[in-house]
């Protein structure tokens, strides 16, 4: 009993760099994939931020994460981001992530949107989240107390007789299921992207975390909040491939079918501006018509392939020089801001869960998630969850319920997710949100509680509820914010009169 292991579901930098943190207490990481596949953490382009600079501090750091979150971000967690993020970075670098140093061997700082100083450390321009992974798992592979289980995934959870988490149902590469108990539970599972038809997110990465936790009863925080990147390539590819800020950081520029350079119409920051801003003005255009595209052209021309290597494989691999061609662009569902609700610690509501990483609804973004903040998000609340779960004790586990996740067939998700780009994001209304709930009636009804339908109530009820625009919720029946900001605090139960029972295992 001493040695039930630590569960952690997922294995992108947040489950990795939990399992690394814990030693040497014994954890078993499932992975639906080989590790480094299917997941956000091997995609993060731009880089990772935290207040490294001579002239920064993590009181700026946490200032400039609580200007971005439109009024709802917890400051005590955005000033543990920023007091503890340098530390874990300067970890990293010492493990031998191959951040961007300069000839005195120091890291590159850089400036992005919202940022008031330079502190985003970057791999070789746009590799961050490769990089940072491919460390981690090399680490990972040679670590004992570390047991991975390759393309294996959790298809709910298990509570025993005191209703504390106490495992998962685990799904094995040829389809059977396990139970898996361990002393607890820690859901890294990523944000809900997959969910959505346009997204830059892996099809694996829907929430997952979210419906297992929600089904057992867990506490929401602001599910509604999902930022949409603006710039997105529209290439026909799900999921979408990125052109990052940085491009437009470099001076690309925003273009309608028409060859107008729009986004000043729209925001005195142009180009610039923040990311729920451009994503409207970009979603308006194609709306109407004339359709947007990115021109590298002449700012960043012949120096496009050194300077951007993953946009510009993604953009040739797509018949697109973007040495010579304007990039067709869309806004696509990008990241989550709220999530199953945690304590600064990753504690969720439940005894026995934890969650970190996206999944995880800290507060420490709000309403819009400061650029660069995600990753080091990953490995602060990875860091501080396995600091406190080394130490719990394991405890004797009676009367264990399951409580499983019904499979959504893949017709059913292709409608739920067109239905949610459609009708739950960048600009929502009372009449689309409801058809998203009607739809999950219709599925449910029909499937009974699967995990997509679980988090697209989510999403939707809470996008219903909230009758205003703030942040990266934008509602057209409701333009302006409320004069007190309020975090949708909410349980499944809160939107769903009858819950399915327990099956007793
Ligand atoms: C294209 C792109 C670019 C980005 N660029 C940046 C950037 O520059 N800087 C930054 O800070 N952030 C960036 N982000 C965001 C950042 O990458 C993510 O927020 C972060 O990596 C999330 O890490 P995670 O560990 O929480 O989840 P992920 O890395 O998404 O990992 C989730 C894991 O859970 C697994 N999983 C899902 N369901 C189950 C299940 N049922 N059972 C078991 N496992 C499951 C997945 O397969 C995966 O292994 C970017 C994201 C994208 C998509």
């Amino acid at each position: 009993m001493a040695k039930a292991p630590i569960i952690i579901v997922g294995a992108g930098v947040s489950a990795l760099w939990c399992a690394l943190r814990l030693h040497p207490t014994p954890c078993v990481i499932l992975s639906p994939a080989i590790l480094g596949r299917a997941c956000a953490s091997s995609w993060a382009q731009g880089g990772i931020a935290s207040a490294l600079g001579p002239d920064d501090s993590p009181l700026l750091h946490a200032e400039d994460t609580i200007r971005a979150g439109a009024g709802l971000v917890d400051t005590d967690a955005a000033l543990a981001l920023a007091r503890l993020g340098p530390v874990e970075i300067k970890t990293l670098f010492d493990m031998g992530v191959p951040f961007d140093v300069d000839q005195a061997g120091d890291l590159i700082l850089n400036l992005e949107g919202a940022h008031s100083r330079p502190r985003v450390a970057r791999v070789t321009g746009d590799a961050a989240g490769k990089a940072i992974m491919t460390t981690l798992i090399t680490q990972v592979r040679v670590s004992d107390h570390i047991h991975v289980r390759e393309k294996w995934s959790a298809h709910g959870l298990l509570r025993d007789a005191r209703g504390h988490i106490c495992g998962v149902l685990a799904k094995s590469p040829d389809g059977g299921i396990e139970q898996l108990l361990g002393r607890a539970v820690v859901l890294a599972t990523g944000g809900v992207g997959g969910l959505y038809a346009t997204t830059t997110n892996p099809r694996e990465v829907w929430g997952a975390g979210m419906a297992m936790a929600a089904l057992a009863g867990a506490e929401i925080l602001d599910p509604e909040f999902v930022q949409f990147h603006p710039t997105a390539m529209a290439l026909n590819r799900t999921p979408a491939p990125l052109a990052s800020e940085a491009l437009r950081g470099a001076g690309a520029q925003i273009l309608n079918g028409h060859g107008e350079a729009f986004m000043a119409q729209y925001d005195g920051m142009g180009d610039l501006a923040p990311r729920d801003v451009v994503a409207r003005a970009v979603a308006k255009e194609i709306q109407a018509g004339r359709g947007a595209f990115l021109d590298a052209r002449l700012a960043i021309g012949a120096q496009f392939p050194e300077l951007f290597p993953s946009a510009f494989a993604a953009c040739m691999e797509n018949g697109i020089d973007p040495r010579e061609d304007v990039i067709p662009i869309a806004p696509a569902a990008h990241s989550l801001m709220g999530g199953i609700a945690t304590d600064s610690d990753g504690r969720t509501t439940l005894p026995g869960l934890w969650a970190i990483g996206e999944c995880a609804g800290t507060g420490a973004h709000g309403g819009n998630r400061l650029a660069s903040n995600s990753l080091l998000e990953c490995l602060v609340m990875g860091h501080r969850a396995a600091y406190q779960l080394a130490d719990m004790d394991a405890q004797a586990r009676k009367g264990v319920q399951a409580l499983p996740l019904a499979p959504l067939p893949a017709e059913g998700m292709m409608r739920l997710r067109r239905a949610m780009s459609a009708h739950a994001g960048v600009v929502r209304n009372a009449r689309d949100l409801q058809s998203v709930i009607e739809l999950v009636d219709a599925l449910e009804a029909q499937h009974g509680t699967t995990g997509p339908t679980i988090v697209a109530r989510l999403i939707a009820g809470a996008a219903l509820r909230r009758e205003e625009s703030r942040g990266a919720h934008y509602r057209s029946d409701f333009p302006h914010p409320h004069e007190v900001p309020e975090h949708s605090a909410l349980t499944l139960r809160d939107l769903e009169e009858v819950l399915p029972q327990a099956e007793q295992a």
